[in-house]
């Protein structure tokens, strides 16, 4: 399959599709990571509060594709945020995946009545100086966060991984982005599913002889978006990477546009987040 890679703003880039595994055991995640991997996937996407890196390192070393070739990302969890106790926290995400570097490193929320996201984005800073974070990033930064955390350190995340799918579009903070020469990742892309059952997603499906997960993660590729949809079936797993063989027109876009909604928000807002 011919796999679409994004350029970052700090010269590397990204597999356009990767495999999320939040709310996988470390044993489903092994399991997971390895048959993505043997089917082509590059880019795995965990975090310290998954409680499963270790089953990711697992499935990464089980899979016998090489380390260099797969681009891995973990998160530094709310609780370790602040200076010292990020790299502390970045330690030990290495040592459970049992790895010397990892591709992506993101602050997992702002957390903003902490107060320590710009703390915690200099230790970022750090840990890309020394190589072990390849690159550094943010999740579930407003567009007032990305202001602040490269106003004070000048350093610009290569990414932010935000909720968004078709019933969620954030279309305000993505042109954000684009004014910083950020890329827009993905979480929850399918709705948690939600989306599968949706009758316009179902009919473009029914039209391309395609599925409605192929339909919705096609809709990430083709809006530039980088996405990460979560499965632990095999049968799955496969079919939302073999998307490279057909693309959505400019009126199947528009019709899945008009699925954007203010209200259509599944998971926490960062603002409110009491986490
Ligand atoms: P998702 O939108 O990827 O949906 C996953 C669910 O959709 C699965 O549990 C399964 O029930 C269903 N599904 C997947 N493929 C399917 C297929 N081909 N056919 C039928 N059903 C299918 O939801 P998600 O897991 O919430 O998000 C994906 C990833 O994003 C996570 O695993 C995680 O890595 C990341 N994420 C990050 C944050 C964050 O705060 N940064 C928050 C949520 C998720």
């Amino acid at each position: 399959s011919a796999q679409t890679s994004i350029q970052l703003n700090d010269g590397r880039s990204i597999p356009q599709v990767g495999l999320g595994v939040w709310q996988a055991s470390n044993e489903q995640a092994a399991l997971a990571v390895r048959t993505a991997l043997e089917a082509g996937y590059r880019h795995v996407d965990t975090a310290a509060i998954y409680d499963n890196e270790k089953g990711v390192g697992e499935g990464l070393r089980a899979s016998g594709v090489k380390r260099e070739e797969v681009f891995i990302t973990t998160k530094l969890w709310n609780n370790a945020q602040g200076g010292d106790s990020t790299l502390k926290a970045f330690d030990q995400s290495l040592e459970r995946l049992g790895l010397d570097y990892v591709d992506l490193y993101l602050i997992h929320w702002p957390a903003p009545r902490k107060g320590l996201y710009v703390e915690s984005w200099k230790a970022l800073k750090r840990l890309k100086e020394e190589g072990r974070a390849r690159s550094i990033g943010v999740s579930n930064f407003t567009a007032e966060h990305l202001d602040r955390i490269i106003g004070e350190t000048g350093i610009v995340p290569v990414l932010n991984q935000i909720e968004l799918h078709p019933r969620f579009q954030q279309k305000a903070l993505r042109e954000a982005h684009a004014r910083h020469n950020i890329v827009t990742q993905s979480w929850s892309p399918l709705g948690q599913g939600q989306l599968l059952s949706d009758p316009v997603i179902g009919q473009l499906a029914a039209r391309h002889k395609r599925t409605p997960a192929q339909v919705v993660i096609r809709w990430h590729i083709d809006s530039g978006l980088v996405v990460i949809p979560k499965s632990v079936t095999p049968a799955r797993i496969k079919e939302n990477l073999d998307v490279f063989s057909f693309r959505l027109d400019a009126e199947d876009m528009a019709q899945i546009e008009k699925l954007d909604s203010a209200n259509g928000r599944i998971g926490p807002d960062p603002m409110t987040a009491t986490f």
